[in-house]
């Protein structure tokens, strides 16, 4: 059996429906070692041999799939995170709440903190919810 733990690029690609591209395995890697969420800027800087339309085609494909998804931020610089297992292809089931280090200016998925219930007035009708929390992350609350 293959061990499930082990996220690899190639085998997301295909469970996403997605044909293995060179260009495809590498942003994806790119993804799978951050640790968080990255930028399109983010992007073409750690791999300077792709070209900007590229880099957004493939951003694009892989939030249609739903292999990542977005995280809106307040210098309206999108940022993108994986998802986790649940989510497919126009389906995304990504409840939790996203933190803004404002210090190191990294960005996280609080995988574990769901976005808290809100109760609407009448008649409204909740698709999405997104929360960004921001604040200083648990590396750089650490005196020194
Ligand atoms: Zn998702
Ligand atoms: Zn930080
Ligand atoms: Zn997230």
């Amino acid at each position: 059996m293959m061990s499930s733990s082990a996220k690899d690029a190639r085998a997301l690609l295909k469970k996403h429906a997605l044909s293995v591209t060179e260009g495809r395995l590498r942003i994806l890697e790119l993804f799978l070692r951050a640790g968080g969420a990255l930028s399109h800027a983010d992007v073409e800087k750690a791999d300077t041999t792709f070209d900007r339309v590229t880099v957004y085609r493939t951003l694009q494909s892989f939030v249609e799939k739903g292999l990542l998804h977005t995280i809106p931020t307040s210098e309206n610089n999108v940022r993108y995170a994986l998802c986790n297992d649940a989510c497919t292809t126009h389906r995304h089931q990504d409840d939790h709440v996203h933190f803004v280090c404002d210090v190191c200016r990294k960005t996280v998925c609080l995988d574990h903190v769901a976005v808290p219930a809100l109760l609407l007035p009448a008649g409204f009708v909740s698709e999405q919810v997104q929360v960004v929390v921001h604040g200083v992350c648990d590396l750089c609350a650490r005196p020194r």
